[in-house]
């Protein structure tokens, strides 16, 4: 069965809903778990005029308070808390093949996205996935 799952999240209140199943498989399986978030660049210029200076650093910042929260919750040790920046799709997949990662958790759409489809980053997921991925469908009031 699964050895290593990587719960691929983006922090947002769907989290609180896929931890129950992330948890769920993890007792199922006995696997080791390790959760990633992945930061998009941001063109610095956009937010330069609002006076925000590295809008990167903060949103890193911020993701490893929640990702620091989200460990606890599921018992994750620190250095199997992946917080990366760049493409999400292309840092997801590379995380997942160092770390002979033979599971893939993520939700079917992120807060943007249109409930019957798959959202940009689980299509991605999913495509470029060299292990299993499991796509959790995530209620429609959680994400409209
Ligand atoms: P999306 O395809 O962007 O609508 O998001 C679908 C799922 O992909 C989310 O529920 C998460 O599991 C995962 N995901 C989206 N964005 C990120 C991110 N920035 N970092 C890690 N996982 C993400």
């Amino acid at each position: 069965m699964y050895k290593h799952i990587l719960f691929a999240t983006d922090l947002t209140e769907d989290t609180e809903y896929l931890i129950e199943k992330v948890r769920a498989i993890r007792g199922l399986t006995g696997a080791k778990l390790s959760i990633i978030h992945v930061v998009e660049p941001l063109p610095g210029y956009s937010y330069a005029y609002l006076g925000i200076e590295d809008i990167e650093g903060q949103l890193v910042k911020e993701s490893k308070q929640s990702m620091e929260k989200l460990g606890q919750q599921l018992n994750v040790n620190v250095a199997d808390q992946h917080i990366e920046i760049g493409p999400t799709k292309t840092k997801i997949l590379k995380v997942a093949e160092e770390a002979r990662i033979d599971l893939i958790v993520c939700g079917s759409h992120g807060r943007h996205g249109l409930s019957l489809l798959l959202g940009s980053t689980a299509n991605a997921i999913l495509h470029g996935a060299k292990c299993d991925v499991l796509t959790v469908r995530l209620p429609e009031e959680q994400s409209s």
